[in-house]
Formats: C-alpha cells, sequence, structure tokens
C-alpha cells in the first residue's frame, strides 16, 4: 500500500499533507468517522484496497486528499415524512437524500423504500454509484435516497400518499440539472409516477426530473430492463473474453424484482438455463429451468398480484422452494445475485467456487461481503461487481435525462444498440485497468480504477471546494 495524506481523522485534527499515512489508517478514520455504518465502512474498504495501490506513484491524488473527499458526501439531507394510512392514523417514517459527489455532472441514483434503509446503507450506494455513473461515461454525478417505508401490505392510496408526502420535501433538493433521482427496491413505475407527479404539481415544471418515468411522460424505452440485460451483457462480455458464451449454461439468481426478472429473461435469451429465484422468504429451484412464460407469470405475481415466490411450486409444481435460505448451494455455471447487499456471504462464495462456477456478475449493489469478494478473487474465477455489471440501469436513466433535454424520443432498436455499447466500454475499462498478467481479469480493480479516476480527474480541475 502507498502513502496517503489523511485530512482529519478524528474530525478535530488537520494533519499536514507531509503526513502521509497507510491503507489501514486511512481506513481506522472512516470507521471513526462513521460509526455505525458497517455498509458504508464496507462500501469505502473495498473501493480504497484497489485506490491505494493505484495512488502509489500519483502524488497529485494524495496532496490534494480525493480518496478522502470522495468518500465524504457533499450533503446529505435527513427529512421527516408524514403520511395518513387508510385507517386515519398518523405515521412517521424518515427520508433521506445522500448527494455524494457531482463533478462530473448532476447528482444521479435511486431511491429505495426498504425497512432495511438507514442513512448506513444510502451513504454506501451513493458512494458506490459514484464510481458506478462514471464508469457507463455519461455526464452523472453519483447519489441515492430513500425511506425506511415498508411498501408491503400498503394499500395503493397509502403507497400513493407516502410519495407525495415524500416528494414534498425532497422537490426542494433535486432539479433536471441538480439531481436526478430514479427507482431502486420498493420503487417502480408506479412510485415514481406518483413521486413526479407531486413534482409536477409543486413546482408547475414539466423536466426530466425524474427518471424510470412511463413512456407517455417523458420514459425511455428499455429503462425498465436495462439493468438486468446489462448484467447479463457484461456476463457475456466476460465469458467471450474466454471464448464462452451462454448457450447450455445454468444459471442461479437471487431476487424475483425488477433486476432479477429481467437478468433471467436476458439469460434465457442467450441460451441460458435458470434455474432459481428468491425473495426475502426463501428461494424456489426449478430443475427444469424457468422458460420465459413462467417469468412473465412471476412478473404478475410481482408486479400486479404482489404475492410471494413460494407460490410458484404451486403454479410449477416440479419445483421446490427453501424458505429463509438464500440459492447459492445450487450447482451452477454463473451466478447472478440480484436481490439486495450482503446476501452473498463468504461461505456461499465458497461454495460457489467449489461447486464449479466459473462466472458471477453482480446484478444487485454489493450484494457479495468482503470475505466473499475476496473468495472470489482468490479463485480467479470471473467476478463483475455490482458497479461495472449493474451499470447498465443508470446508464439508459442517462439515456433517459438526454431524451428530456432534446424533446425526443429515440428508438427501442437505438437504445438498444447503446445499452449494448455502455456495457462494452465498461467491459473494456475493466480490462484496461484489472488486467494481472496471464489471462486473469481483476474487474473489481478495473472498475474501481477506472471509475475513480475519472471523478479524481474532474475533482483536480476544481481546486479545493
Ligand atoms: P425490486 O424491489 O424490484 O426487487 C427486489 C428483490 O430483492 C425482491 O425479490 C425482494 O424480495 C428481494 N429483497 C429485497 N430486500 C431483500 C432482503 N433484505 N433480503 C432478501 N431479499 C431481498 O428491486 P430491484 O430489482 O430494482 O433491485 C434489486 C437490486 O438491484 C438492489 O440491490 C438495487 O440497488 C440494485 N439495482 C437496481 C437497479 C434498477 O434499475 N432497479 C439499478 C442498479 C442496481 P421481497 O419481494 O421479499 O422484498
Amino acid at each position: 500500500m502507498g502513502p496517503y495524506a489523511p485530512c482529519q481523522t478524528g474530525g478535530e485534527t488537520a494533519v499536514a499533507v507531509s503526513d502521509h499515512v497507510d491503507f489501514n489508517t486511512f481506513m481506522e478514520g472512516v470507521k471513526k468517522r462513521n460509526p455505525n455504518q458497517p455498509e458504508f465502512v464496507q462500501a469505502v474498504q473495498e473501493v480504497s484496497e484497489d485506490i491505494f495501490d493505484f495512488m502509489e506513484d500519483k502524488e497529485q491524488y494524495h496532496s490534494q486528499q480525493i480518496l478522502r473527499r470522495i468518500a465524504e458526501p457533499d450533503r446529505i439531507v435527513s427529512f421527516r415524512v408524514c403520511w395518513e394510512d387508510d385507517k386515519g392514523n398518523i405515521r412517521v417514517q424518515r427520508g433521506w437524500r445522500v448527494q455524494n459527489n457531482n463533478s462530473i455532472g448532476p447528482y444521479k441514483g435511486g431511491i429505495r423504500f426498504h425497512p432495511s434503509v438507514t442513512e448506513s446503507v444510502l451513504k454506501f450506494l451513493a458512494f458506490e454509484q459514484t464510481f458506478k455513473n462514471a464508469l457507463t461515461g455519461l455526464p452523472m454525478g453519483g447519489g441515492k435516497g430513500g425511506s425506511n417505508f415498508n411498501p408491503k401490505g400498503k394499500s395503493v392510496r397509502e403507497i400513493m400518499r407516502f410519495c407525495q408526502s415524500f416528494m414534498t420535501e425532497l422537490y426542494r433538493h433535486i432539479g433536471a440539472d441538480i439531481d436526478v433521482p430514479a427507482g431502486d427496491i420498493g420503487v417502480g413505475g408506479r412510485e415514481i409516477g406518483f413521486m413526479f407527479g407531486q413534482y409536477k404539481r409543486i413546482t408547475n415544471e414539466f423536466t426530466g426530473v425524474l427518471t424510470g418515468k412511463g413512456l407517455e411522460w417523458g420514459g425511455s424505452l428499455i429503462r425498465t430492463e436495462a439493468t438486468g440485460y446489462g448484467a447479463v451483457y457484461f456476463l457475456a462480455n466476460m465469458l467471450a473474453h474466454k471464448g464462452q458464451d451462454l448457450v447450455g449454461k445454468t444459471a442461479v439468481i437471487s431476487g424475483s424484482g425488477n433486476v432479477a426478472t429481467h437478468a433471467a429473461e436476458k439469460i434465457v435469451q442467450l441460451g441460458g438455463k435458470v434455474l432459481t429465484l428468491s425473495d426475502s422468504s426463501g428461494f424456489i429451484h426449478d430443475p427444469d429451468g424457468i422458460t420465459q412464460e413462467k417469468i412473465n407469470w412471476v412478473k404478475d405475481l410481482k408486479n400486479v398480484r404482489r404475492g410471494r415466490i413460494d407460490e410458484y411450486v404451486t403454479q410449477y409444481p416440479g419445483a421446490s422452494f427453501t424458505a429463509g435460505k438464500t440459492p447459492w448451494g445450487v450447482k451452477c455455471d454463473v451466478a447472478l445475485p440480484c436481490a439486495t447487499q450482503n446476501e452473498l456471504l463468504g461461505e456461499d462464495a465458497r461454495t460457489l467456487v467449489a461447486n464449479g462456477c466459473m462466472a458471477v456478475s453482480e446484478g444487485a449493489n454489493m450484494p457479495t461481503d468482503l470475505e466473499g469478494v475476496h473468495i472470489f478473487k482468490a479463485a480467479k474465477i470471473l467476478y463483475a461487481p455490482g458497479k461495472a455489471s449493474n451499470a447498465g440501469g443508470v446508464a439508459v436513466s442517462g439515456l433517459e435525462m438526454s431524451q428530456n433535454s432534446g424533446r425526443r424520443a429515440w428508438k427501442e432498436d437505438e437504445l438498444q444498440q447503446m445499452l449494448k455499447d455502455i456495457m462494452d466500454g465498461i467491459h473494456n475499462s475493466c480490462l484496461e485497468y484489472g488486467a494481472q498478467g496471464g489471462d486473469y481479469i481483476d474487474y473489481v480493480k478495473g472498475a474501481n480504477i477506472a471509475g475513480f479516476k475519472k471523478v479524481a480527474d474532474a475533482m483536480l480541475a476544481f481546486g479545493v471546494v
């Protein structure tokens, strides 16, 4: 590890530029400044492990405290969200928007509604988003927002009232050239519609302030599919680099939401066989393969009927349901974690490797814990971190912003080609910075360095701000 100049490790002491510290001291400072924020510390550590090596001979990044500055959000807005449930009870939730870094474009990143949302979770997501957005090659900074609101079991009217209340505060912090949120866990087209309607009502403006909009009111074709499709394009790129493809390969996928179902769809289209899907109650295993018809049934179950994944086995009796478990014990050629953070732990990574899994492409954000990342790297399997492999969603969001600014709508085949080109570009960036000699590519390192360099160089141009 190379030297590094801390700014203030404990929040009080300014340290002279010449007092460079090593990676461990830097991380101690991060932990001290962010107590009780394990997800954020984990994300910073995963990136910093690679960046310290890269910075070793680059004095300008040290002296300008670039990594230290990226790991401190530009601002965090936290606010109360009051709403009334169907029984007339007043409910109080907390909302946040973390604006991490806008060096290369307006803040951009999703909104998550889930009871597990905390400031730490949103800080990690906004930090990751900063590098991911840079990797797309589009002018977007990094942000993330959300609430600990649980949409499960709520009526449509309750969700509408919550979204309106959330936007009644958020609207003053966002804008088409300031910060452009999108969907994430618990926030799909319906919720984006409610929030966009409220933004429009308050401001009397019709601008591209949110992405993931409906096609009739400024949305982009293939935005819904883009994250899952992109994760599979990236996987196909990694395999192609090894002279392989997806035909006949078995895939284990977690989640059954937007990313998981579209990843499954693209695997099937490219000739692979999908064996599993999951939700927070457990996973289903269908040894016959989850076909397009079955995927459509799952989409309807989750998006329209708002059901649970165990209902799959009633519909398709050849499948089995395992309660309370993740699917990583099912033998497969490729794995795509597409549910949530830290859903694939060290022991799961060991099992996948032992079972002969040759490639992992993350659809979710930070689904693999640090131990798992180290196991995949040590085994030298093809392993794509989410910031590279799931960037297709935000990339098409960036294209939605361009279409809104230009008051135009591109055709589906044009957008499909742009998405493919962007995923190819990210893969090439990973090759450029992640080649390790021999034919091993460290995709984590490649993505971290390529994303960091772009943001860091912009920050250098701006001086100390
Ligand atoms: P959805 O809300 O559509 O689906 C989420 C899925 O993950 C559901 O099956 C859900 O199960 C499951 N899940 C959520 N939380 C947990 C948990 N704590 N434990 C187990 N399972 C859980 O979200 P998306 O598909 O949009 O997002 C999935 C992941 O992809 C997230 O990490 C998100 O940040 C990431 N991502 C999404 C993008 C997008 O464009 N949507 C873009 C880039 C990344 P249940 O129904 O039981 O809650």
